[in-house]
């Protein structure tokens, strides 16, 4: 790698271990933050691409590498990077990436001209899918590896936004986390459903109570709709209990029906015994 390069790379991964402490700031309470992440992770891609650019020869990171004297205060735009990549080998930055890139392209400007307007679940999430589009790309096209370049104390907001499933995981978490917080218990009804309990499909705290689920739950990652801890009533006498502890009748009409230990004749066959 000759110095322009490094310088680059280098810069690139600044921007980066920026942007991954802004994104964590931003998840930690403070949304303003993820203006600065886009800011940072706009800068990160446009570094990257042009530094994947200047490793294929170093002249071509110019806007005319072809002129009798090149001027090397004129440097090729992130769109020229992407041209040129896809000019080798079409489609290599996908047109879904590209949306992205789009999108990140005007949020930017938005910012740097102070008309931005905070989405904040859509920065995130695209914010999040754009990451993992560029790691793709990085992994398939270059040597780069960001994952032992980055400062260590930046590796766990990086785990969450490479990884789709963490990703989900921490924002289907904050969610349910918001979603208790503006649900709190009832103490004066004692029939009150409590507003989440824990999923026992996937083990996280997360399955939260919802008008559209037959069961009155439904979980923010697995959308698993069933558990042994939901609470219901006796269908015969009332009583509340939870999905588990009832016995589920199926009736003539082919309909179901719960029934607790009473009402479905088990104590009486118990005592019997
Ligand atoms: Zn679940
Ligand atoms: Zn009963």
């Amino acid at each position: 790698m000759n110095t322009h390069e490094l310088d680059l790379l280098e810069n690139a991964i600044d921007s980066l271990a920026e942007a991954l402490a802004k994104f964590e700031e931003g998840d930690g309470g403070e949304p303003k933050a993820f203006k600065f992440a886009v800011l940072h992770m706009a800068h990160f891609v446009e570094l990257v691409f042009k530094h994947h650019i200047a490793s294929k020869h170093p002249l071509l990171i110019y806007k005319e590498p072809f002129s009798a004297k090149v001027d090397r205060n004129k440097t090729i735009t992130l769109w020229d990077a992407i041209n040129f990549i896809n000019n080798e080998a079409a489609d290599t930055v996908s047109p879904a990436l590209k949306k992205d890139l789009e999108w990140l392209k005007r949020l930017r400007n938005e910012i740097e001209h102070h008309k931005f307007k905070m989405e904040v679940p859509e920065v995130r999430t695209t914010i999040g899918r754009l990451f993992r589009s560029v790691i793709e790309f990085l992994e398939k096209y270059t040597d780069i590896e960001l994952e032992s370049l980055i400062p260590e104390q930046t590796m766990e907001t990086f785990q969450v936004l490479s990884n789709e499933y963490e990703f989900k995981l921490r924002t289907a978490l904050k969610e349910a986390e918001e979603f208790e917080a503006a649900n709190p218990p009832d103490h004066h009804d004692p029939d009150a459903l409590p507003a989440r309990l824990d999923c026992e499909n996937c083990g996280n705290p997360t399955l939260v109570k919802n008008e559209n689920s037959s069961t009155g739950y439904r979980c923010l990652v697995c959308d698993n709709e069933e558990g042994e801890n939901i609470p219901a009533n006796c269908d015969i006498c009332g009583v509340s209990s939870t999905q588990g502890e009832l016995d589920v009748w199926e009736l003539d009409d082919g309909r179901y029906e719960y029934r607790c230990y009473y009402c479905s004749g088990r104590y009486h066959a118990d005592k019997d015994d």
